[in-house]
């Protein structure tokens, strides 16, 4: 605390220790708030007097106040630097004019000289956050009344990190179209920069004038992202991997198939309360592609019911995706076998649903009977390692049909290797294009535009 004895008054006006020394760079602002012009050039000289290093002009406290010509006199007969301030009354000050002639007047005031202008965090504020985690800052500017946002030229070339191209913000992000009422949809995940959620998304909204917005969510905890993106503003979620279980756990409520299966991959907030249902739509997808893709084949067993009845169903991975396609099958009749990185996951599913559960290593020497299913659902072949599989060439030859839910890239190394070994493949995007129109009626509650999600997802693999 400053006490008389270790502070002198310095001739230049200045604070000094004893010693003679300043030590900080702060500086001491007086404010000015006299009615009149000439009482302020006085109530500044005494400023000066007392040791202040800058005067504080409050424009607002002015009876009348001639803008050109006072502003003239204020910054010319300041004895100190001056900081021009014109406080709003929303913002605590006396003036209650127009903002455009307030805003004017600092403009002058800084044209004529004043070294510091006092501005309102809400008037000028551009807050973008940077990396991957701030791109909805540079997207959902739009919507929330932001001044401007950086768009370069080409992808890389950015003068701060996650700046998206000019190209993306209008024509993926549909950034003209965002305004006050829309609304926000996007995928939560991590990784989720691959996905191609947004674009399908945005493109559908479009074409159907929904007014709402998709975005990529890159989080780390989707509960504690939930609880801070809790405004009604922020309509409806797709989740993807790591999250769909803990997802589910974070809904008020569960769809009954997706609470059995364990895992969700949509969430909507209703809107007249904003309490988040869960669903799973993944299972539908994958299940009906893999039935169409045994359809077309001769050695369907069942040519009345589903063709799944009976066969024996080998998914890869025991997670969200796992689930799902293991309770989808098994409804369909399916006999399951599950093998997982790590076992004791396989086998609580296996446990849970009925079924058998090997590891990752015994999968190569698994072949108990000819013409079984097999559905990867890890991320095993996923860009950037699609030299990656789960499986060896020679072992696929016991699978009559091969599924990857992986669907960057659509031919995975799986899928090419089963394919020269003579199963049917039935790619991701199949089951990817399935879940997604039965999101898009739930987000918007329009029929999806089926073409167009087949001809986006077909254009961009
Ligand atoms: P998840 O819940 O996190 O489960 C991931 C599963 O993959 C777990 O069983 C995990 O085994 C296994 N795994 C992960 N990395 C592995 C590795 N390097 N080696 C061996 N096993 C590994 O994820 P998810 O939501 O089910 O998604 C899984 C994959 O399916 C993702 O690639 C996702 O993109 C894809 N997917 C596609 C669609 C589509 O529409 N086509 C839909 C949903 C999901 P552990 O238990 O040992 O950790």
């Amino acid at each position: 605390m400053d006490s008389p004895q270790n502070v002198l008054l310095a001739s230049d006006g200045l604070q000094v220790g004893v010693d003679g020394v300043r030590r900080s760079s702060t500086v001491i602002c007086a404010p000015i708030m006299a009615e009149s012009v000439d009482k302020m050039v006085i109530d500044m000289g005494k400023a000066k007097a007392l040791g202040a290093d800058l005067v504080e002009v409050r424009l607002d406290h002015l009876k009348d106040f001639n803008c050109n010509e006072d502003l003239k006199i204020l910054i010319k007969e300041s004895p100190l630097p001056t900081l021009v301030t014109y406080r709003p009354k929303w913002e605590g000050g006396q003036y209650d004019g127009d903002e455009k002639y307030r805003l004017d007047a600092l403009r002058l005031a800084m044209e004529l000289g004043a070294d510091f202008i006092d501005v309102e965090l809400q008037v000028p504020t551009i807050g973008l956050v940077m990396g991957e985690k701030g791109l909805i800052s540079r997207i959902l500017c739009a919507k929330f009344g932001g001044f401007l946002t950086f768009g370069s030229l080409d992808s890389g070339i950015v003068s701060a990190p996650g700046q998206p191209t000019i190209k993306n913000i209008l024509h993926l992000y549909n950034f003209r179209q965002i305004g006050p009422d829309t609304k926000v949809f996007g995928i939560i995940g991590k990784p989720v920069s691959h996905s191609k959620s947004p674009m399908l998304y945005n493109e559908a909204f479009k074409s159907v004038c929904f007014n709402g917005v998709y975005v990529h969510l890159l989080v780390d905890d989707i509960a504690k992202f939930l609880h801070t993106y809790s405004s009604k503003d922020f309509a409806g979620f797709s989740v993807t991997i790591p999250h769909k279980e803990a997802a589910l756990e974070c809904c008020d409520e569960v769809d009954p198939v997706a609470k059995a299966i364990g895992a969700i991959n949509c969430i909507i907030r209703r809107p007249t309360d904003g309490k988040l249902f869960g669903f799973n739509t993944d299972y539908v997808g994958a299940i009906s592609a893999i039935e169409d893709g045994l359809k077309g084949s001769h050695n369907s067993v069942s040519l009345t019911g589903s063709p799944l009845a009976g066969r024996l169903f080998v998914v890869i991975g025991a997670g969200g995706a796992g689930k799902a396609l293991a309770y989808g099958a098994k409804q369909k009749g399916a006999r399951i076998a599950i093998a997982n990185r790590t076992y004791d996951r396989a086998r609580e599913l296996a446990d849970t649903i009925g079924g058998d559960a090997l590891s990752l290593a015994d999968l190569d020497n698994f072949h108990p009977e000819d013409g079984m299913i097999l559905a990867n659902t890890t991320s095993i072949g996923m860009q950037p390692k699609v030299d990656e599989t789960p499986i060896s060439k020679h072992a696929l030859r016991s699978y009559s049909l091969v599924f990857d839910a992986v669907y960057t890239p659509k031919m995975t190394r799986l899928l090419k290797d089963a394919k020269e070994s003579g199963a049917i493949v039935v790619s991701g995007l199949e089951m990817f294009i399935g879940q997604a129109y039965e999101q898009f009626e739930r987000f918007t509650g329009l029929p999806a535009p089926v073409e167009l999600f087949r001809r986006v997802m077909d254009g961009s693999s």
